[in-house]
């Protein structure tokens, strides 16, 4: 993988480009890829963003969303595209099996594979040109310094403003995770002189769910979590049929591992989901305990440090029950 500096010539003539990122795209994925989107198509190249997968719909008002092609629904116009392209950007992943049944057509895909991310461990022999920072707050943070580096800081819109703060404020706890360093602050006050509407965004983002999602909420916390305080550990797992039972959606789910860590003395806090085709993990940590690693281990995922994710064939039961076995490993690491 080459410097992304060195890609940025490329972009000199109009070209024919896509822009993906992980399947079921949450505020930084959605958010960086329209900021990328609206950048480039200001610029006269011609630019579709495709999703893997659907998305939430609190993501459904950001601008340029009607635009992005859904791979599951639409999957000979979206391969119509991609075969056509010359530059693909892959945003807010960094291994094409995040993209699921994309991944094989990313792969055989004869463009230039720009790789713009902030994961561990990234796939880098499978991308030409790119960046891929840790220690970066959001993928939106990445694509704000990818436009200014590439001389576009006078071109920074209402529209591109309103995507990356939306997808810098959802990967940074509503700027209160470490990774909000002062760049994200200094980046947050020029977006914001665009004149773009920050209350709005977090109107959108947090304050637009059904009142079935609160009660679900408050139903999962009474009856579906367990600490284990030994561990200073809190798990929560969901049933198809809770799901059901409060007709949640794709989107719903989020943020509710964050509750677990509110808990006084809680470092550790762990979520499965009973989805159709798999039980879908979330991990997340407070201080020095690295979910990324601990999903590579045991639940064939990965992620950050203090934010990640994996999947498991198991029963519900089953994973639970792997998850209390395995955690016994870490008792040290965790008091
Ligand atoms: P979430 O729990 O919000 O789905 O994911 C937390 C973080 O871990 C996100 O940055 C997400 O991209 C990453 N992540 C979630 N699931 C997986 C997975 O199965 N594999 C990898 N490598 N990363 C994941
Ligand atoms: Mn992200």
């Amino acid at each position: 993988m080459q410097l992304i500096n060195e890609f940025y010539p490329l972009l000199s003539q109009p070209k024919q480009i896509v822009i993906t990122m992980h399947q079921k795209p949450d505020g930084d994925a959605m958010g960086s890829t329209l900021g990328l989107y609206h950048f480039l198509h200001n610029r006269g190249h011609q630019v579709t963003v495709i999703s893997p997968t659907n998305w939430a719909d609190f993501l459904e008002w950001l601008p340029g969303i009607e635009t992005v092609i859904n791979f599951e629904g639409h999957r000979e116009k979206a391969l119509a595209i991609l075969d056509k392209a010359e530059i693909l950007f892959c945003l807010d992943f960094n291994i094409f099996y995040r993209t699921k049944h994309l991944a094989p057509f990313l792969a055989s895909s004869k463009a230039i594979k720009v790789l713009i991310d902030h994961h561990e461990q990234p796939d880098e022999p499978n991308f030409d040109y790119g960046i891929s920072d840790t220690g970066k707050s959001s993928t939106c943070e990445m694509v704000y310094d990818f436009i200014v580096e590439a001389g576009g800081r006078e071109e920074l819109t209402q529209d591109i403003a309103t995507c990356l703060y939306t997808g810098t404020m959802t990967d940074t706890g509503s700027f209160r995770f470490p990774s909000t360093k002062a760049s994200v602050h200094r980046m947050v006050a020029e977006l914001k002189e665009t004149g773009f509407d920050h209350s709005q965004v977090h109107n959108h983002i947090y304050d637009n769910f059904l009142e079935s999602r609160l009660r679900f909420i408050g139903f999962a916390l009474l009856n579906r979590m367990e600490v284990l305080y030994e561990y200073n550990t809190a798990i929560m797992y969901i049933h198809q049929a809770d799901l059901q039972k409060y007709h949640i959606k794709t989107g719903d789910t989020e943020g509710l591992v964050n509750y677990l860590l509110t808990i006084k003395g809680i470092r550790f806090g762990a979520i499965v989901i009973d989805r159709t085709e798999e039980r879908k993990w979330s991990f997340r940590s407070k201080g020095g305990f690295d979910v990324n690693q601990f999903a590579r281990n045991h639940f064939e995922g990965g992620g950050h440090a203090n934010a990640s994710g994996g999947r498991s064939s198991d029963s519900v039961e089953k994973t639970v029950a792997h998850f209390k076995q395995v955690i016994q490993e870490y008792k040290n690491q965790l008091q």
